[in-house]
């Protein structure tokens, strides 16, 4: 898609999103190109990062060229929101990788991924349930 159609879709409905995940005071900077991870050659189509010294703020990078449908910017960026929810954890692995040697920082970091990508996906199940049931 374009990324001026991201936008507008973005634009239109991120307000929306943010109200019913409780994130309406949060500060959310939405940045549009490739959705990359340090290290890894991954083109994502959507990124959440939040800064553990910075309360209810996040920066969501939507590439614009990962989608086609306007659905699919939508679950993305709700997708993205709902990490937002889990940035506490963000704040538990910056205390680790201090804590933790290399290593072990490594090893809790893959497991910290899966388990955040997982309480994600349950949120957006339950999201998607509540709806249907309107
Ligand atoms: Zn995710």
């Amino acid at each position: 898609m374009k990324k001026s159609d991201v936008k507008r879709i973005v634009q239109a409905n991120i307000e929306g999103i943010q109200k019913k995940l409780g994130l309406s005071s949060w500060n959310i900077l939405v940045d549009y190109g490739p959705a990359m991870l340090d290290g890894d050659d991954t083109h994502y189509s959507g990124m959440c990062n939040t800064d553990p010294s910075l309360y209810e703020s996040a920066l969501v990078t939507l590439d614009h060229k990962q989608f086609e449908t306007a659905a699919e910017v939508l679950h993305t960026l709700e997708h993205e929101l709902c990490h937002a929810i889990g940035s506490n954890f963000d704040v538990c692995q910056a205390v680790l990788k201090r804590l933790l040697s290399k290593r072990d920082y490594e090893a809790m970091d893959v497991l910290f991924h899966i388990a955040h990508e997982r309480v994600v996906g349950s949120i957006q199940s339950i999201l998607k349930s509540a709806e249907a049931q309107k």
